[in-house]
């Protein structure tokens, strides 16, 4: 009911935005936020642009650098839940290599983010709801990197890896043969199983956070219900997802594996961003200019695009 009322009062797509701390490093260097915090509110963010103009972007929501994971979460809660009344879900982080992306979804052992936290939620409402409804949590996890899709769940091994494909379901959602979809009962368990697949997405790659920057790592979670009064049955998908990083690779550094590297992922965004235009009515083009500024406009138009 609570998603219902959500989605008669907003629609069904929630743009989100989530400013960063400045790291130590920056700190540093003396850089400072473009964010206009005093005039950015709720709902609307302003940035200070190279020549001291002000723009303005709508977004649902705003979190500010000193937001925490808990916040976070909060917001995404009605929509996330609503895959337990059959719905099918996704959230993806969007952004410039490191802004915060599997911050936000993976989060720390001590910060944990959105996908723990939507797992812990669906394991207790189901409990909840136990009198009347049956509910089969399972998750699957996997890697898209140069359009060639890893299964996260399966152990490294010497064996070639099984080949993976999405195949488009009798139903119209989307699947991929083949993939492990391990089934669970219980936090601590799902907790161990986003470690070792977050483990299995490092090894392989000399510098993993490198890799990480340059694929999308998908974490998809099936629920299957059964209503105990009525017999009535569901399956549907929670997809999240945790994108490569957003930003133009550099002409200099477009040559060899990077070049291929950057033409997929600018394949798979822009699939993306052509999804997110058929699916507005609106579109709107703003001009940047220095580097982290440009991705910044870049990354907000294509959130604000949507809206
Ligand atoms: P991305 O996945 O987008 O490349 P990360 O999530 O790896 O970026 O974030 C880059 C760094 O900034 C990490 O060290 C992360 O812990 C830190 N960080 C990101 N967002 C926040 C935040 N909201 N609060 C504190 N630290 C953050
Ligand atoms: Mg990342």
């Amino acid at each position: 009911r609570l998603y219902n009322e959500v989605i008669e009062l907003k629609g069904n797509i929630r743009v989100f935005c989530r400013c960063r701390p400045l790291n130590q490093d920056e700190i540093a260097k003396g850089y400072c936020s473009v964010i206009d915090l005093d005039s950015s509110h709720e709902n609307d963010l302003h940035i200070i642009c190279s020549d001291s103009t002000k723009k303005q972007f709508k977004f649902d929501h705003v979190f500010k650098p000193e937001d925490s994971q808990e916040d976070v979460f909060i917001q995404t809660l009605p929509i996330v839940i609503s895959v337990l009344d059959g719905y099918n879900v996704c959230i993806f982080a969007y952004g410039q290599t490191g802004t915060g992306k599997t911050f936000t979804m993976e989060g720390t052992p001590d910060n944990r983010g959105v996908n723990y936290r939507t797992l812990e939620e669906l394991f207790k409402i189901s409990k909840e709801r136990s009198s009347t409804m049956k509910y089969e949590i399972s998750v699957s996890m996997l890697e898209v990197y140069n359009e060639k899709i890893r299964d996260l769940l399966v152990e490294n091994s010497d064996q070639p890896p099984k080949k993976l494909e999405v195949k488009q379901s009798a139903e119209g959602t989307q699947e991929v043969p083949g993939l492990v979809e391990a089934c669970v009962h219980g936090t601590s368990e799902v907790w161990e199983l986003l470690k070792s697949g977050s483990r299995v997405r490092s090894v392989g790659s000399t510098n993993a956070n490198e890799l990480s920057s340059r694929s999308h790592c998908l974490l998809r979670v099936t629920v299957t219900g059964e209503n105990l009064l009525s017999g009535h049955k569901t399956r549907s998908h929670l997809w999240l997802v945790d994108l490569a990083g957003s930003e133009r690779v550099g002409k200099i550094e477009v040559e060899g594996e990077r070049l291929k590297e950057s033409q997929f992922i600018n394949k798979s965004l822009s699939a993306l961003g052509d999804v997110i235009s058929a699916l507005a009515s609106k579109t709107s083009h703003i001009p940047y200019s220095a580097t982290d500024l440009g991705e910044t406009i870049c990354s907000l138009n294509f959130a604000t695009r949507v809206r």
